[in-house]
């Protein structure tokens, strides 16, 4: 072997050598650092939570259907007594009435129309003269279970008299001077929802 080619081995093995080194460093340059020291940042400050507005809960207002005192459709009749009164009858004349029986306005028939002092047109069987500070105009009578209602009035009508219209005289005349029992209907309105008395 002579010179020229102990030249080219020695740079052969150079030049694997070389390339040896660069892998070996290469390598380690490679090679996988330990862990990293971990750099505790500073941890972002959490954010304060927004302080979510907590509504109070509205109160649901419920409305239970509370069921009204209704009424009853039928409402209970009693019978009240006011104690016995004076009946005495009258009709439109001016025996009757006086000054209040003249010039009577006449019905379509001729017949005299008897107006009361409520402006009411009397009725027989119907019309009564009362007390009207004991009994109103319009209070409902009931005489011998007959219906009657308080129309007029008169001056010598006053506490427990009654004075019970006719159409004729001669009828007012008849039925003279009686004594009975007066009752007046109280409606007793009950309420569903209460223990009535309707049985
Ligand atoms: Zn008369």
């Amino acid at each position: 072997m002579n010179y020229k080619h102990l030249c080219l081995v020695n740079l052969f093995i150079g030049i694997i050598a070389a390339f040896g080194l660069g892998v070996m460093v290469g390598s380690l340059a490679n090679t996988p650092t330990t862990a990293e020291p971990s750099i505790s940042m500073p941890a972002s400050p959490t954010p304060e939570p927004t302080p979510t507005a907590t509504l109070e809960p509205t109160p649901t207002v419920t409305f239970v259907p509370r069921p009204s005192p209704v009424p009853d459709p039928r409402p209970r009749e009693i019978w009240v007594s006011l104690g016995e009164f004076k009946l005495t009858a009258y009709c439109g004349c001016t025996k009757c009435c006086g000054k209040w029986g003249i010039n009577r306005p006449l019905d379509a028939d001729g017949r005299p129309m008897v107006y009361t002092a409520n402006q009411s047109i009397a009725v027989e069987g119907l019309t009564v003269a009362a007390d009207i500070s004991l009994l109103p105009y319009g209070t409902v009578l009931y005489i011998d279970g007959h219906k009657y209602v308080v129309q007029d009035c008169g001056s010598a009508i006053k506490g427990k008299k009654l004075d019970i219209y006719f159409e004729h005289h001669s009828d007012a005349w008849a039925f003279g001077v009686k004594h009975r029992e007066v009752y007046i209907i109280k409606r007793i309105i009950t309420q569903r929802s209460t223990n009535d008395e309707r049985a």
